[in-house]
C-alpha cells in the first residue's frame, strides 16, 4: 500500500490520533496551522472529494462536530477545509478534511 493517510490509518505510521469509528480516523496535522489543526479521513480510499459519495462526507463531517466539541472549539468557532487538486494545494491524494480553530482564521 503506497498512500500515506491509508498508512496511518493501518497504524504503519505513528499518529496521534484523536478519534476513531467504524468509517472515519482523525488525528493531528504534523505541521498545526491553528491550536487545533485535525485531519478527518474517510477508512476507505478516495483521491478527493470528488470521487467520494455522500454518505462519506457525512460521516467525516458528523465526526468533525464531534472533534469540535471534544476540543472545546465548538462556541468560539472552527473551519473545515477539503483542499481538492493543485490550485487547492492538495498534496495528499487521499481525501482528507481540515478541522482548524483555537484562534481567529482570516481567508
Ligand atoms: P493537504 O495539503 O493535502 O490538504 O493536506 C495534507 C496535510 O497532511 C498537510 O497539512 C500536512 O501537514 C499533513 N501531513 C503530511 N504528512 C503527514 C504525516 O505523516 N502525519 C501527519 N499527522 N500529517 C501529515
Ligand atoms: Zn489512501
Amino acid at each position: 500500500m503506497n498512500c500515506l493517510f491509508c498508512r496511518i490509518i493501518e497504524g504503519e505510521i505513528p499518529s496521534a490520533k484523536v478519534y476513531e469509528d467504524e468509517f472515519v480516523f482523525a488525528f493531528r496535522d504534523i505541521n498545526p496551522l491553528a491550536p487545533t489543526h485535525v485531519l478527518i479521513v474517510p477508512k476507505t480510499h478516495y483521491d478527493s472529494v470528488l470521487d467520494a459519495p455522500h454518505e462519506t462526507i457525512g460521516h467525516m463531517t458528523e465526526a468533525a462536530k464531534l472533534i469540535a466539541k471534544a476540543e472545546g472549539v465548538d462556541e468560539k468557532g472552527f473551519r473545515l477545509v477539503m483542499n481538492t487538486g493543485a490550485d487547492a494545494g492538495q498534496t495528499v491524494k487521499h481525501l482528507h478534511m481540515h478541522l482548524l480553530g483555537g484562534r481567529e482564521l482570516p481567508m
